[in-house]
């Protein structure tokens, strides 16, 4: 006798754009994008605005005051996310996960009135990052969804969730998809292969810092630059009449999408000497086809450098899909078309995909839709290893060099064993240091934390072994561990785990300061101790917990189910009698899941999962 999984939470698909953000759900089984209370736009500009009289308001109001007021509005925060800087917002200054949480707030805001729930209602989200994210701009988009309130398990790459818009119900097809997205701040191109139900990335790649906002700002450049030439002033230098041009620099690039030509007509830009100064000029869209050129370019090279990172050629490609407002410069479908000899598909939503797509993830998580559509899996995005020294043709030796443990590309969940040796006769202790990114040097890499391991044998250099293991999971959590397999000595640490304990406390005040702000009640002083109502703070380490073998019933389902097909995949390739032990596992798996047996389930699936481990460890070797 088993227990059914309990009645779930509302689940909430996020797409957190540098431009605009969208809000999905869950409707009968189908993804259905949350239109705001006060009308049927379901998108959000991904601004804020701090009023004079106090309070926050986000969205195209805030958008509508950037230009009288650029001081008090911040907008494209998401190009800030996971670095240290600090955002000024009026009198009070943000970093960029708490003004990111403000607009998450609000689609909260929207979801609970579009669901009729009551404030108090937990809710729990899927919220999606550009696949070339890094692990501190995952980590302060996390935070950011905590922030706002929601339960935060899964951070889903847009393509993949773009993919999954796509593809649902399309399980039997199997296709490659080459995914284009070209949004406000962000480029990412990947490949998505499904096969068998499942829907994998296969590789992807981007630019972090590419989007609509560049072309904007080469318009906004080539005005200005006019306005010099003319008045002999630059209009940049005022925070005003450069915000006036980046507004309409933006709208003459959108008509552009629509018309050859369009007059821009400018009739009080900023003042000279007290005179008055307008601009009128007529922008082709080639002249602005011209401008853009370099950078569209740049994400050609990108749709080259995923195809051979998949090992595809533009033949194997079924479908081309164009995700993000800027994919509608007829430009950008042209050098489509060119390239892969056919017109990308446009029955998906530019707009919307990525919401619907985060919603379907959260809704599979949640066990909301059915198991016979997709699974996904996914890839590390990024290459994941330790420093280490290397030796050299010439018999010295290189400090400082980077050791790959976990490739970028493998699918995930994956666990991965490397075996280094001590360097000196004598070493009892290492130095594990660990990095991520695609140098062979480890400090043009991103650091990411480290230990030590200490009390392994005496041994001659060169000779004592120790077993570095790396285990990545698809919500991000990556653990390292370190053993020494002949004393058994191990030490480990986990990533995500280590920087949450840290900064538990600045959580709680950042709560604070967002309430305050909201409210406008002043703020707290950093630093001060302060009473925080606890019940309604999220709890930080929810996850860890999941990760300890607590995932729910539907998560438990949803994982084995993902590797059952992956077993599968390979099943034909093993010998005997690595065969015969999958393929037992295999059966018992199947069986668990369907007698709904979650007690043995788990284990069975850890079994399967060490199984295909070594299989394709093995394949590496
Ligand atoms: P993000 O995912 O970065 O939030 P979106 O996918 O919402 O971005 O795309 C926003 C970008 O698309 C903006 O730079 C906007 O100017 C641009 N955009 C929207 N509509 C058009 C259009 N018709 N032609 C060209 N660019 C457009
Ligand atoms: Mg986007």
């Amino acid at each position: 006798m088993t227990e059914k999984p309990s009645k779930a939470m509302p689940v909430i698909g996020i797409d957190l754009g540098t431009t605009n953000s969208a809000a999905a759900t869950i409707i009968e089984g189908k993804p259905r994008l949350i239109p705001s209370p006060e009308g049927a736009q379901g998108i959000l500009p991904s601004v804020v605005h701090r009023p004079a009289g106090g309070g926050t308001v986000v969205g195209s109001t805030a958008e509508a005051a950037k230009i009288a007021m650029p001081e008090s509005t911040i907008s494209a925060v998401k190009r800030s996310m996971g670095s240290d800087v600090t955002l000024a917002l009026g009198d009070e200054t943000l970093r960029p996960e708490e003004v990111s949480s403000l607009i998450v707030r609000e689609l909260k805001r929207w979801a609970l009135d579009y669901l009729q729930l009551e404030p108090a209602q937990k809710l729990e989200a899927v919220i999606t990052v550009p696949a070339y994210f890094n692990e501190a701009q995952r980590r302060a988009t996390k935070l950011a969804g905590e922030l706002a309130g929601f339960k935060v398990d899964r951070i889903v790459n847009e393509p993949t969730a773009a993919a999954m818009a796509f593809g649902l119900g399309r399980a039997d097809e199997d296709a490659r998809y080459l995914v284009y997205d070209l949004g406000g701040g962000t480029f990412d191109v990947s490949i998505v292969e499904t096969f068998s139900g499942i829907l994998e990335v296969q590789a992807s790649t981007g630019d972090s810092q590419l989007g609509g906002e560049d072309f904007d700002w080469l318009l906004v450049g080539w005005l200005a630059e006019e306005v010099r030439k003319e008045h002999d002033i630059d209009p940049l230098e005022d925070l005003r009449a450069k915000a006036l041009l980046k507004q309409k620099a933006e709208e003459t690039k959108k008509q552009l999408s629509y018309d050859e030509k369009v007059e821009l007509v400018i009739p009080l830009l900023c003042f000279k000497d007290d005179e008055p100064v307008g601009l009128t000029r007529t922008i082709t869209r080639s002249m602005f086809d011209e401008m853009i050129l370099p950078l569209l370019e740049k994400t050609m090279e990108h749709v080259e450098d995923v195809l051979s990172q998949a090992e595809a050629e533009a033949a194997d490609v079924t479908h081309v899909l164009l995700v993000g407002g800027s994919t509608r410069i007829p430009r950008v479908k042209e050098m489509m078309t060119e390239r892969f000899g056919r017109p990308p598909r446009d029955d998906v939503h530019p707009d919307e995909a990525v919401a619907l797509g985060a919603a379907v993830q959260a809704g599979m998580k949640a066990g909301l839709i059915g198991s016979d559509t997709l699974i996904t899996t996914d890839v590390a995005p990024f290459s994941m290893g330790v420093a280490a020294m290397q030796h050299q043709p010439d018999g010295t030796m290189v400090p400082d060099r980077f050791a790959v443990v976990i490739p970028r590309n493998t699918t995930i969940p994956a666990t991965r064993t490397n075996t280094f040796y001590t360097l000196a006769p004598g070493q009892t202790a290492v130095a594990i240091r660990v990095f991520q990114g695609e140098s062979g040097w480890v400090e043009e890499n991103h650091y990411l934390g480290e230990f030590s391991l200490e009390g392994l044998p005496l041994n001659f250099a060169e000779q004592e072994e120790v077993e570095v293991t790396f285990a990545y999971n698809l919500n991000g959590l990556l653990e390292v561990s370190a053993r020494s397999p002949k004393n058994r000595r191990e030490m480990s640490i986990s990533i995500e785990d280590e920087f949450d304990r840290d900064s538990q406390e600045a959580f709680l005040r950042s709560v604070q300061r967002i309430r305050d702000l909201e409210m406008d009640t002043p703020s707290t002083v950093p630093g001060s101790t302060v009473e925080y109502e606890q019940p309604e703070l999220p709890n930080l380490f929810d996850d860890f917990d999941d990760e300890d073998g607590e995932s729910s019933p539907a998560e438990l389902m949803e994982e084995t189910r993902a590797l059952l097909l992956r077993a599968k995949a390979i099943l034909d390739e093993l010998d005997e009698p690595s065969r015969a032990d999958i393929q037992q596992c295999l059966q018992d798996c199947e069986k668990a899941l369907e007698e709904e047996n979650y007690d043995i389930l788990e284990e069975l699936a850890d079994r399967l999962f060490a199984a295909i481990m070594d299989v394709e460890l093995e394949d590496d070797a």
